[in-house]
């Protein structure tokens, strides 16, 4: 693993820190891209872990490798690199291992991943993987991709705003919207079409939940906030009581 700066460095604020993980370049920004660009409109931290460096695609790694840096920068995201191998992904303890080390070093308040039934087998080894590794987070959400299967999301994202920021960190991936026609930005706005629809706005990215605790009582304004409404529900108790 080689990163493009020290993740352990990188949250030193206290924003919601987000960890997506892709097998190949281009699988997060298809997956979750819109979601990400809103996050990052929030003022939250990103970072991408990519497993392998998509040697066996229609273009070589190198320009792969330069894509998925350019797809990372105009998001405003970490881009921390796995050294798998195209097509040998393992579902087991290396990659699980890998993820349990980047997760320790950026502490994510979600994670992002792949949908687990998908026909290509790097991609469901990312969704076993990182479940494994992910074990004790609070929140992980399992994106489609253009080779998942059976989805079925019940989470969605409100990517109105996002929409046209995703589609442009997809063509940051030149080598796949030109040349791999699973990559098609037409079917991409439909689809955020298509869910926003389902979820009664206009466009919104879908996602299964492996795991998603809506943690209330911290939300909103925070604990300060929390602590002010627990005062006053003492104060209350007590002139009820007396
Ligand atoms: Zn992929």
């Amino acid at each position: 693993m080689h990163s493009e700066a020290d993740p352990g460095a990188v949250f030193e604020e206290d924003f919601v820190r987000v960890l997506a993980i892709g097998a190949h370049p281009d699988d997060i920004e298809l997956g979750c891209g819109g979601s990400l660009a809103a996050h990052r409109a929030s003022g939250d931290e990103i970072a991408l872990l990519v497993l392998t460096t998509g040697e066996q695609g229609p273009q070589a790694a190198a320009s792969r490798v330069d894509e998925q840096h350019q797809a990372a920068e105009k998001l405003g995201a970490t881009l921390i690199w796995g050294s798998f191998d195209d097509g040998d992904v393992p579902d087991g303890r290396p990659t699980v291992d890998l993820i349990q080390h980047v997760m320790g070093d950026v502490a994510p308040d979600v994670v992002y991943t792949h949908a687990p039934n998908d026909t290509h087998q790097d991609h469901r080894a990312a969704a076993l993987a990182t479940f494994g590794a992910a074990r004790r987070a609070s929140r992980i959400l399992r994106y489609e991709s253009p080779t998942t299967t059976t989805f079925s999301p019940s989470l969605f994202v409100d990517i109105e705003r996002s929409l046209d920021r995703k589609v442009e960190l997809i063509c940051a991936h030149v080598s796949q919207v030109l040349k791999n026609g699973l990559v098609d930005v037409e079917a991409i706005r439909a689809q955020a079409r298509y869910y926003g629809f389902k979820a009664r706005v206009h466009y919104a990215e879908g996602f299964e939940t492996e795991r998603f605790l809506w943690d209330l009582e911290a939300g909103r304004d925070g604990p300060e906030r929390l602590a002010m409404d627990l005062r006053d529900v003492d104060e209350l108790d007590i002139a009820v009581l007396r």
